[in-house]
C-alpha cells in the first residue's frame, strides 16, 4: 500500500514554521474565545491574559485549563461561541452520571473535521479506492459520522452499515468486496470470530485495513486481530474524543510508531495530571490539548484525562508531525509507585502472554518503611501447578521478569487457586491500596 500524503502542506512542514502557524492560531483563538463566550473571558479575565499577551507557545501556560466538568456545569450550550441557529450539527457524549456533555459544530468546524479524519484515514492506508463498513453505532457518538465525512472526502466508498447486526455485517463485506473497517477492536475480533462460525471460508473476505477505535487495543489483542482475519489484515489506531472534534486528532501512518497529530489544529502539551504542571517534552503524563481552529465549542487547554507521552523525532512516512504514543491509560487510574507512574493495562498486557494464567489479577500496593511494594496476585487456571513447586517456582520468576522489564520497578508476583479472587459484575477493582490506610500500624 502507498504511503500517501493526505496534505503534504500541513503534514510535512518544518517545526518552526509549524510553531510560527500555532502561535498566530492560538493568538487568535484566545481572541475569539474572549469576545464570544462569556465562560472564558470571565477565565481570562481572572488570570489576566489576552491574546496580545501570548507573545510564544509556552505563554500558553498562563491559560486556564478546561475540564469535562466546566462542560457539564454549563450544559447544555453554556460554551457554545454561536447561537445555535448558525451551528450545523450538535453530538454528545454519554453522561454516565449527570448531564451528558454537548458538543456544536459550524460548517467550518464540519470541514476542519473532516480534513483531520481524512488525513488520520489515508495515513493508516484508506484510499479513494478503498470499500469501507462502518460499524460504530450512527447517533450522538461522533466515532461514526467523524470517520463517515472524513472517508467520503478521500473519495472512498463509504458503507455505513452502523453497529450490531452481525449476519448482515458479514454478508455485505462479503458481497461488496469490503476492504475497510471502522469498528471497535473487540466487534472486529468477533466479526472474525462469526465469520469462521458461519461456515464461509475466510478468503471469501477482503479486509484488508481496520481503523480501530473508541476502545484500548494492547499490541497482543492487536495481533489477535489481524491473525484472526489473516491475509495480511493491518490494523491501525486513532485518537480523539467529542470534546476535541471527535476522532482525527491522530492516527497511525503504516509505520505505527505512535498517532500523528494534526498539529495545524491540535497543540498538544503533556502535564502532570495531579499538580497540572507543565512537564517537558517527551514526559509522561495528561495530554492537554488546545483546538486551535475549533470555533461553534472553542475549547482552550482541555484536559483529556489520558496518558501519553509524545515524540518529535522525523518518521519514515515523511510526516513531520508530533506523534503520541498509543494511550497508556486514565489519569484516574494512575498508580505512582516509587516515583513511577504505573498503570493496570500495563500489566494487564503483560499477563496475557501465559497461558497458565487466568484474566483476573489484583494489584495491591503497600508502605514499607519509606517505599512502596506493589504484589500481583495472579489467579491459575489450573491449580494442580500449585502442587509441583519447581513449576510453580519457574511460572513465577517469568511472570516476575516480565512486569519487571515491563515496569522497571521491582515487585512480587503471587500465584493464587482458581477462582480465588473476587469477581465483579461492574467495572473491576483491580487495585487494592493500602498505603494510607496501614501507614500508622
Ligand atoms: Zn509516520
Amino acid at each position: 500500500m502507498s504511503q500517501t500524503i493526505w496534505n503534504p502542506e500541513m503534514e510535512c512542514m518544518s517545526r518552526s514554521q509549524l510553531e510560527t502557524l500555532q502561535l498566530e492560531r492560538l493568538r487568535a483563538l484566545v481572541d475569539y474565545c474572549d469576545r464570544n463566550v462569556e465562560f472564558y473571558h470571565k477565565r481570562l479575565l481572572e488570570a489576566k491574559v489576552t491574546a496580545d499577551k501570548i507573545k510564544t507557545l509556552s505563554d500558553i501556560q498562563y491559560i486556564p485549563y478546561t475540564t469535562k466538568a466546566d462542560l457539564r456545569d454549563t450544559y447544555p450550550f453554556g460554551m457554545f461561541s454561536v447561537p445555535t441557529k448558525q451551528l450545523v450539527r450538535l453530538h454528545a457524549s454519554s453522561g454516565t452520571t449527570g448531564n451528558p456533555t454537548v458538543v456544536g459544530y459550524t460548517r467550518e468546524d464540519l470541514d476542519n473535521w473532516a480534513e483531520q479524519v481524512a488525513r488520520v484515514a489515508t495515513a493508516a492506508g484508506a484510499t479513494q479506492e478503498s470499500m469501507v463498513q462502518i460499524c460504530f453505532g450512527y447517533g450522538m457518538f461522533t466515532g461514526a459520522l467523524g470517520l463517515h465525512y472524513g472517508l467520503e472526502k478521500i473519495g472512498a466508498t463509504v458503507v455505513p452499515t452502523s453497529a450490531g447486526n452481525t449476519q448482515k455485517q458479514l454478508k455485505f463485506m462479503r458481497d461488496f468486496g469490503t476492504d475497510t473497517i471502522v469498528a471497535t477492536p473487540s466487534y472486529c475480533l468477533y466479526l472474525a470470530e462469526s465469520a469462521k462460525e458461519e461456515g464461509h471460508p475466510i478468503e471469501n473476505y477482503r479486509l484488508k485495513l481496520g481503523l480501530l477505535g473508541s476502545e484500548g487495543c494492547t499490541p497482543e489483542m492487536r495481533q489477535e486481530i489481524e491473525q484472526s482475519w489473516g491475509n495480511g489484515f493491518f490494523v491501525t489506531d486513532n485518537y480523539g474524543m467529542s470534546e476535541l472534534n471527535g476522532p482525527g486528532l491522530s492516527g497511525e501512518c503504516r509505520e505505527r510508531n505512535g498517532l500523528h497529530i494534526n498539529e495545524d489544529h491540535f497543540l498538544c502539551e503533556v502535564i502532570d495530571s495531579s499538580s497540572g504542571e507543565v512537564l517537558e517534552k517527551g514526559s509522561t503524563g495528561e495530554l492537554v490539548v488546545t483546538a486551535l481552529t475549533k470555533r461553534g465549542l472553542p475549547m482552550l487547554r482541555y484536559r483529556t484525562k489520558d496518558i501519553t507521552y509524545l515524540e518529535y523525532q522525523p518518521c519514515a512516512c515523511g510526516r513531520t508531525t508530533a506523534r503520541m504514543h498509543k494511550v497508556l491509560g486514565r489519569s484516574d487510574d494512575m498508580l505512582k509507585i516509587r516515583g513511577v507512574n504505573v498503570f493496570p493495562s500495563q500489566i494487564e498486557s503483560a499477563l496475557i502472554s501465559f497461558q497458565e494464567i487466568g484474566p483476573h489479577y489484583q494489584l495491591v500496593v503497600r508502605r514499607e518503611g519509606y517505599a512502596d511494594t506493589l504484589e500481583v496476585k495472579v489467579e491459575l487456571i489450573d491449580g494442580s501447578v500449585l502442587q509441583t513447586y519447581g513449576d510453580l517456582e519457574g511460572l513465577q520468576k517469568r511472570i516476575h521478569d516480565q512486569i519487571r522489564s515491563i515496569l522497571g520497578i521491582e515487585i512480587t508476583v503471587s500465584l493464587v487457586e482458581p477462582k480465588s479472587l473476587e469477581r465483579f459484575t461492574g467495572k473491576a477493582q483491580r487495585v487494592v491500596d493500602l498505603r494510607n490506610t496501614e501507614k500508622h500500624n
